[in-house]
């Protein structure tokens, strides 16, 4: 979500006609967009923002800060960044500086001009976002949620669910698929919820997935949609179905399961039991057997028993993820389990999170291992930091590398044959190995 936060940014930020430069000590304006999930990113905003102030001392530089910010820290920023502003504000930047005493470059051009920009860009969906790839996308369809779990900030940080209108996504995909763009990725905070919240006058998420899996079949090209992240209760047959009939929906599917114990899920708020999740695994395994899963899971959370947590490792063990994003519970200010004692000691949280990341090398080790000798259709993503080797990712979002030193495969196709697995990701071999060894030599 910051990642397109940030695309849309720029645009605003080009439009006021800024050019960009990579070293801070140049730039007239430092901006950041936060994420509360973790208070390390949030320990760094404000190491760097101390380091700007005295920046200060030397010049004139206007500093912002936007993005997730809690409650308790926009009060703090306030008093150290010369702009705070919710991402929903984001079109009033150009103002927001005017006021500062702040003429844009593009405002020195024209006042004319700077008032049309305004106009064009009152909302920010309406900004056309500039992608920071040629080839991968994010497209937010929703902000915002409604689900209050207990360890989470983010309905207070981005407010409630509000899904944007089904023509502007549509719009934003059908033009990324005119410019080819090969990876496409659905954002929200509860994707699968998208449309509830306006109910009868906006199509729900199978509907949005059907138009966009019908934009597809029409174009005639190749590229994969994915979406991230669904909430299990909103998880329907319907939302599986609809990937699984869709060649250019991608057979991934993110989908947090958190704890693997149903008295944890009730405390954290999370609105499913196990065996609802159970129930999805099914019919994810049975509609798309070749679905990749990749789950988040938190350990340590406030009151978590071993007893509890061996829950978790069992459903580790039953639902076999090729991926699980598992952290440390930390409590986070303003989430309601922050006002809880966090009495998972540290070192048990660390003891926690290091057995059930072996439990999940093993399966996910065990899943890349039937890869081999099998070819996949990769997307070339970049230079792999093995020399001579390249980048990218299957269908299912496993990690690939491949030997071959032709940076023109990067934001394109290609088949490989997997011939080695780690637990993380796989090796194989380019099967076009004559494309890759002749251009290899240019
Ligand atoms: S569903 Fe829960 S974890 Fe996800 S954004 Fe909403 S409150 Fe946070």
């Amino acid at each position: 979500m910051n990642l397109s936060d940030g695309e849309r940014t720029r645009t605003v930020i080009d439009h006021m006609g800024y050019t960009w430069t990579d070293n801070e000590e140049d730039a007239d304006l430092l901006g950041i967009i936060a994420c509360s999930v973790r208070q390390k990113s949030i320990d760094k905003v404000y190491s760097r923002i101390n380091q700007w102030n005295r920046m200060k001392n030397k010049r004139n530089l206007v500093t912002f800060i936007s993005g997730c910010i809690l409650p308790a820290d926009r009060e703090r920023f306030l008093k150290l960044f010369d702009l705070v502003f919710p991402m929903s504000e984001l079109n009033q930047l150009s103002e927001m500086l005017s006021h500062y005493g702040v003429v844009t470059p593009a405002a020195l051009k024209t006042m004319a001009s700077a008032m049309q920009l305004n106009e064009s860009i009152r909302d920010f969906w309406h900004i056309t976002p500039h992608y920071n790839s040629a080839f991968e996308a994010f497209v937010p369809i929703q902000n915002g949620c409604d689900k209050f779990c207990t360890f989470c900030a983010v309905p207070y940080t981005r407010g409630r669910e509000i899904s944007r209108p089904s023509g502007e996504i549509l719009e934003e995909v059908r033009d990324l698929i005119g410019k080819n763009y090969k990876s496409i990725t659905l954002l929200g905070q509860n994707v699968n919820s998208y449309g509830l919240d306006k109910k009868g006058s906006e199509m729900l998420f199978p509907d949005l997935l059907k138009e966009i899996g019908e934009l597809g079949l029409a174009s005639g090209k190749e590229f994969r949609v994915y979406f991230t992240s669904p909430h299990p209760r909103d998880m329907s047959d319907e939302v599986i179905e609809t990937v699984a009939r869709y060649t250019h929906l991608g057979k991934q599917i993110h989908i947090p399961l958190q704890s693997g114990d149903d008295k944890v899920l009730i405390r954290m708020n999370r609105k499913h039991s196990l065996d609802k999740f159970r129930q999805i695994m099914r019919k994810i395994r049975e509609t798309m057997p070749e679905a990749t899963v990749f789950t988040d899971i938190i350990v340590g959370f406030t009151g978590e028993t071993e007893e509890q947590f061996q829950n978790t490792v069992r459903a580790m063990e039953e639902f076999r993820f090729n991926m699980a994003y598992i952290a440390q519970y930390s409590p986070r200010p303003g989430a309601a389990s922050s006002r809880w004692e966090d009495d998972v000691p540290h070192e048990v949280k660390k003891d926690r999170f290091r057995r059930l990341t072996g439990q999940l090398q093993k399966y996910s080790l065990e899943l890349n291992r039937q890869m081999i000798g099998k070819t996949y259709r990769v997307l070339v993503t970049g230079k792999d930091r093995k020399e001579g080797y390249l980048s990218g990712l299957t269908e299912g979002k496993i990690v690939l590398r491949f030997q071959s030193t032709n940076e023109s495969l990067i934001g394109q196709f290609t088949d490989v044959t997997i011939k080695s697995a780690t637990a993380f990701s796989v090796e194989g071999e380019c099967v076009d190995g004559q494309r890759s060894a002749v251009s290899g030599r240019q």
